[in-house]
């Protein structure tokens, strides 16, 4: 029985944009994009909270065979992400093959037709040759479990659900986390709240966003001689490189670059914060790499404002009117933000239900026999499947480093399916092994394992304490596998024969 189509992509975000170009220049173009949500974008539809902007520079935050001369700043603000994705989805005809609102239960490898189903929620289930699971990392909200939390009387806003209609104009805000996203919000909110408490359970690493706008002469630059981008982008991504390859993947040789980093993490903050006492709480107790540094100029700064309160007692309950902390002490508010954040390690690995061979469970098998994917993209039992946000496969800073090499991985081996004829691909299991196994040793080096990361609470650790999430090596590496690796690393099977 043939499937209806060639691919399902499951998520219509960078990743799965990126996965659908590359199936089409394949000639695989009876694809179709199931999406959750109610237009394509992925974070950069999801996320619409004030303050929002990119921090790996612009330049290099795009696909390279899709380079936009326009960006109005080096950190391109959310909305302008947004208009991008729109770009692209137009210019590669990508919207007609989108199925927005569409949720995907699971899908289940049919032995027997070799073929995968899809079920949707409310809908009939349907059949693929392929399928593609690009769910993003930070796709998976998280509500912190804190009791009382639902007798709130006030607005409670997640970040990833904000409401444009919101004002906090003169409100008593508290929002709780102080991770990437609420570094970019704080400083918004403190703009405008009356009062406004941070809860802060780690504090984050924050150093200067050196952000500039782009003058439009060297935008209109850009666009007549693509290749001045092109060195912007060489540029930047080599920076971005030597930081992820030094300080993060080998601490162990280069950890001055962390205490450096970290001692200009703590003179900015002794720059811009009065209080020693705020300045103390402020500052991590963690190796700088541990979790994702951030970036940002007005952060530290609103500590400094009468009616910014940093609050680091634990959290006890939520009241109607307040938050009760471990101290007993309440503070009323009449809004609260949840900036507290994703759920990667319960619920995103994988976001959907996959089954594959001999009723092989992906979730079930990668929480008892360690998370794992084959250079990033592949699984064994798991045929003619590629999972795009996956354990060990996030190469760079940049996620679009990621999402060219698993593009161009894809490519190669399609392509071969192709030559032999075949219809099924499937990582030995080798393979997959030896891949496994390199990671780990290769991580041994890094600031995860060599620094003191205990007290971090990083979303790179999984419930075992394995980083499972970065790509141990440079991007230059992983895209050099990912058009080198040994086709031999696959079994090829055509009707059932291998
Ligand atoms: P996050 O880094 O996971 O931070 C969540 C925050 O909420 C943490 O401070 C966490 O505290 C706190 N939290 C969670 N549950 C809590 C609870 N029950 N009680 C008290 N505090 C709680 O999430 P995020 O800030 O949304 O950022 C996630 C990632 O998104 C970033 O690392 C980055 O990769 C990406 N991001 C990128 C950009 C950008 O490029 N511009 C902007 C925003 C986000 P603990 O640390 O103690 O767990």
């Amino acid at each position: 029985m043939s499937p209806q189509y060639d691919a399902v992509i499951v998520g219509a975000g960078f990743g799965g944009m990126g996965a659908a170009i590359a199936l089409d220049r394949l000639g695989l173009s009876n694809f179709v994009m199931l999406e959750r949500e109610d237009d394509l974008g992925g974070t950069w539809h999801v996320n619409r909270y004030p303050g929002l902007a990119v921090d790996i520079a612009s330049v290099t935050y795009s696909y390279s065979f899709e380079p936009n001369p326009y960006w109005s700043r080096l950190f391109a603000p959310g909305d302008e992400l947004f208009r991008y994705a729109h770009h692209v989805a137009d210019k590669y005809d990508l919207q007609r093959r989108m199925r927005f609102d569409t949720v995907v239960k699971g899908a289940h490898w049919d032995e027997q037709n070799h073929h995968w189903v899809i079920t949707i929620e409310g809908s009939d289930s349907i059949t693929a040759r392929y399928l593609l699971a690009a769910t993003g990392f930070l796709s998976q909200p998280q509500r912190p479990d804190i009791v009382g939390i639902d007798s709130f009387a006030g607005d409670v806003i997640h970040t990833t659900a904000w409401d444009p209609d919101y004002r906090p104009d003169g409100r008593r805000v508290g929002i709780i986390g102080t991770g990437a996203t609420a570094v970019q919000l704080v400083p918004e909110l403190a703009n405008r709240a009356a009062e406004l408490t941070v809860y802060q359970r780690t504090p984050i690493w924050v150093v200067p966003k050196l952000d500039l706008p782009i003058p439009p002469a060297v935008q209109r630059l850009f666009a007549r001689i693509p290749f001045t981008q092109r060195v912007a982008r060489a540029v930047n991504t080599s920076i971005l490189e030597l930081m992820m390859v030094s300080a993060v993947l080998h601490y162990r040789q280069a950890k001055f670059l962390n205490k450096t980093a970290a001692l200009a993490s703590r003179a900015f903050l002794r720059l811009t914060v009065r209080s020693r006492e705020t300045r103390r709480k402020l500052t991590p107790d963690y190796d700088f790499g541990c979790k994702r540094p951030t970036f940002s100029n007005a952060y530290f700064r609103v500590f400094n404002r009468p009616n910014v309160h940093l609050e680091t007692h634990t959290i006890e309950r939520i009241e109607p009117d307040g938050i009760v902390t471990v101290d007993g002490h309440k503070t009323e508010i009449d809004s609260l933000v949840l900036a507290t954040g994703f759920n990667l390690w319960d619920v995103n690995f994988p976001a959907i239900d996959i089954v594959g061979r001999e009723e092989r469970n992906l979730g079930q098998w990668w929480r008892d026999n360690r998370f794992q994917a084959y250079e990033g993209v592949t699984v064994p039992h798991f045929p003619n499947f590629f999972t795009l946000s996956s354990p060990y496969s996030y190469s760079g800073l940049s996620y679009f480093t990621t999402i060219e090499s698993q593009m161009k991985h894809m490519t190669r081996l399609l392509r071969e399916v192709k030559r032999r004829d075949a219809d099924t691909f499937e990582v030995t299991e080798r393979a997959n092994t030896e891949f496994l196994d390199r990671v780990t040793e290769l991580l041994d080096d890094s600031v995860f394992y060599r620094g003191s990361c205990q007290t971090s609470r990083s979303y790179y650790f999984n419930q075992h304490g394995e980083a499972a999430i970065l790509r141990p090596t440079s991007t230059v590496n992983a895209f050099r596998e990912a058009g080198s690796f040994p086709l031999d690393d696959y079994h090829y099977a055509t009707s059932g024969h291998s």
